[in-house]
This record gives structure tokens, sequence and C-alpha cells, in this order.
């Protein structure tokens, strides 16, 4: 089959695309360079196939610099595509923190090096993620990492006056601040959702009031200084009801919401499990709902993993004691089209826009979220819908073991990701 003209290319045939096309979809030197009935180069069968742009993840924890033993950006970036993704977003909340141009651009060249999808750095909002004084966004904007989400995540920016200067400066160059909110005092070692659950199990609660009180804050903040706001993991009804009184406003906001908060309700704590245990916390069925709903209306605009690598020193222990966090790259593509496509809620095509075309259009990741046509980056990823598999923690990529997803089968299956052009045969990993 192979032509002179199109030497290195490579067809994948037979395929659907995420949009309902029937085509054969050809790689040149990286970019998407043919597509129609013609075959050039190298064939790979998609016969029965799905073919998406990349998956693309606003919020993964990477732990590199300062806990390897978890996870490291080499690690991270194999569970990136295992489940489907072509860019993966590094929260700051490393060791040193990610508040300097020299931490960011280390994160960046790291994901380089490795070279099986992008690895895009946050950065810190403020020195050391304190919460006083804000960290060097412009020399991080200004690096070879060319940062463009700043967060604190893991912690809340709760000081509305650093908030303010923050959503001010990332208008210089059209950022955006990504809150984890979670007001602190509140929150004083609460260690789950606050309702009769945590009363009958005697753990301390985290009232849906403490995540609502600072979005709603922070959007009547965003709209005061006319800055991007996004919204990190939102888990409540109320969070999901501010927001779309925000956009009905025309407030510049996004949010996001996890696999599991779409999945998981607060009951899961009665295992006393700490693979359970996540912040923001599980919350009721009544507030899974409406998150579904939300990400299905577009209140919510995406889906994010907040991938948070543990290693079993810090899980498997007394929940008290557990680290907060839930793996979540290798599964949330699965989770997704679970609670959300086969549940009848959205489309296929709506999904993919959740999970790659919105968040790279949020973070201006060019190369990323395509919609599948001629000059576009090759980053895709062919999926098999009707198959099904079983998670097993000891045979994830990842570093760690905490999914609390072991021993579910769950449906769709990621089967060839494409970054730069270059194809990975994932399901064999
Ligand atoms: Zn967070």
């Amino acid at each position: 089959m192979a032509d002179a003209k199109n030497a290195g290319s490579l067809t994948i045939t037979g395929a659907t695309t995420f949009d309902d096309r029937k085509v054969n979809v050809t790689i040149t030197d990286g970019k998407i360079s043919h597509i129609g009935n013609e075959i050039h180069g190298e064939e790979i069968s998609g016969k029965g196939k799905w073919l998406i742009p990349g998956l693309v993840d606003l919020h993964t924890h990477l732990r590199e610099p300062g806990k390897e033993d978890a996870e490291t950006v080499e690690s991270g970036s194999r569970a990136a595509i295992k489940g489907g993704y072509t860019a993966i977003s590094a929260m700051p909340n490393t060791n040193p923190v990610a508040d300097t141009a020299g931490v960011v651009e280390q994160v960046f060249r790291l994901g380089q090096e490795t070279g099986l999808c992008d690895v895009f750095p946050i950065g810190a909002v403020t020195t050391g993620q304190g919460g006083r004084q804000l960290a060097e966004i412009l020399a991080m904007a200004n690096s070879a990492a060319q940062v463009r989400i700043f967060s604190d995540d893991g912690h809340c920016v709760s000081d509305s006056l650093v908030m303010r200067r923050a959503l001010e400066y990332v208008k210089m160059f059209n950022g955006v601040i990504a809150q984890h909110a979670q007001d602190p005092q509140l929150t004083v070692d609460a260690q789950m959702n606050e309702s009769l659950v945590s009363s009958k199990l005697g753990l301390k609660g985290w009232p849906a009031i403490a995540e609502e009180g600072i979005i709603a804050r922070d959007v009547l903040l965003a709209d005061h200084v006319q800055s991007r706001l996004h919204v990190c993991h939102v888990t409540t009804a109320g969070g999901v009801e501010i927001i779309r009184w925000a956009k009905a406003r025309g407030i510049n906001v996004t949010a996001e919401v996890t696999p599991h908060h779409l999945l998981l309700t607060e009951d899961c704590a009665e295992t006393y499990d700490p693979v359970y245990k996540v912040n923001p916390p599980l919350r009721s069925e009544r507030d899974v709902m409406a998150l579904r709903e939300g990400l299905a209306d577009g209140t919510i605009d995406i889906i994010a993993t907040d991938h948070a690598p543990h290693s079993s020193e810090n899980k498997e222990c007394e929940w008290q004691a557990a680290a907060f966090g839930m793996l979540g790259l290798e599964t949330a593509f699965s989770i997704g089209y679970q609670t959300m496509v086969q549940s009848g809620l959205i489309s296929f095509a709506t999904l993919i826009d959740r999970m790659s075309i919105a968040p790279a259009r949020i973070a201006g990741y060019t190369n990323h979220g395509g919609t599948i046509h001629i000059g576009e980056s090759a980053n895709l990823a062919l999926v098999d819908r009707d198959s099904s598999w079983q998670v097993d923690r000891e045979t994830v990529q990842s570093k760690s073991r905490n999914t609390p997803f072991h021993g579910r089968e769950l449906p769709a299956t990621i089967e060839v990701l494409f970054f730069n052009g270059h194809a990975h045969h994932v399901k064999a990993l």
C-alpha cells in the first residue's frame, strides 16, 4: 500500500469518528494529513472502533519532585496514555512546590523527556501554597513551560484579597485561577461529608457550605475584576446551582467534576476503607445526580480526574490517619462513559467534548482537543465502546494502588493512543 510520497504515513481505517463520520484518517509527520477513503502508508485497522481526540486532564497530581515513591512524571504519563490522555496538567503541590519558573520548567522537561504525552505544569498561586503572598506568576507564565493555569490545589486560596489580586494578575496573559473551594475554618479536621452518615460513623463532617461559600465568593470576585475563574472538583448540588446562576449572569467561570464524584457516594465510608477518603469528600446520592445533570447541561464544563496517587503506607492505615485522594487517570474514561453515556444523559460526542475538547479550550492547549480534521496535530485515541474490562490495582500503570474501583467491571476500552502521530498500543500495557 505504501506510496513514496507518503512514506512514514499511517492510516487508521474503518473507524467511526466521535461525531459519527465513517472515514479513514491518515497521519503524516505528526499531523492529520488526509481524511477520506484512501489508505496511505502503514494501516491500523479501526474496524468496529471509535476514533476520538486524545483526552485532556486539567487536574493531575504527579508527585515529582518530592514523592517519587507514589508517582513520577514517567509513571503518571504511562497511566495517562493507558487511560486515553494525550495531555495532562500537573498540579503544583509537590516538594518543592511548583511556585517558581525553575520548578515548572523541571516538570515540563521531565514530561518532554518521557515523551508519552504532553505534561503541562500548573503553577502555584501563592508562595509555598501558603495562601499569603502571590507566587512568581509572571515568571512561570513566561517560562519555557508557558503556564496559564494557577492553583493552590490541596489548599484553598481563602484570603479574599489574595484571591482578588491573583485573578487580576492572570488577566495580563489570559490565564485562569483554578480554585480548590474549601473554607478552611469550616473544615478543620474534617474527614467526610457532613451528614447523618458522618454522625453515625463518628467521623468529623465536612459541610457542603464550606465549598459553596467559597464558590459564591469567587464567582463574585471574578465578576468584579472581570477575570477567569475555574472551579476545581465541584461536589455539591448547591455548588452546581451557584455556577449555573453565575453563568446565566455572564460571569467568566468554568468548572470540573471528577469521575469518582459522578459515581460514588458517602455511603462508601461505611466500610471505613480509606481508599474512599478523598478531598473534597464523596457526597450524597442527591449531589451525585445534580453533578451529572450539571455536566449534561454544560453548567459543569469538564470531567477532570484529580488523579491523586498515594503510597500504601499513607493509604493502608486507619481512616483518620490516611491521606486524601484516589487514582483516576486509567479509569476516568470508562466511568464517564458509564455514568453519562450509558445512563442516557449525554451523547458519546458530548462526552468527548467534556473530556477533551472543552478542557483543551479552557487551558489553551491548541494541539489537543481537536475535532479530527486535516492539519490538526495527531493526538488521538482508538476506543472499543463494546468491550469491558476489570480494574485490577495490581496491574495499574500508576506507581500507586489506591483505586476505589478495584474489581469493578467497566465499559469501554482504550486500544491505541496516538501522541504526535506515534501509535502506542496501550491496551497491551
Ligand atoms: Zn483539590
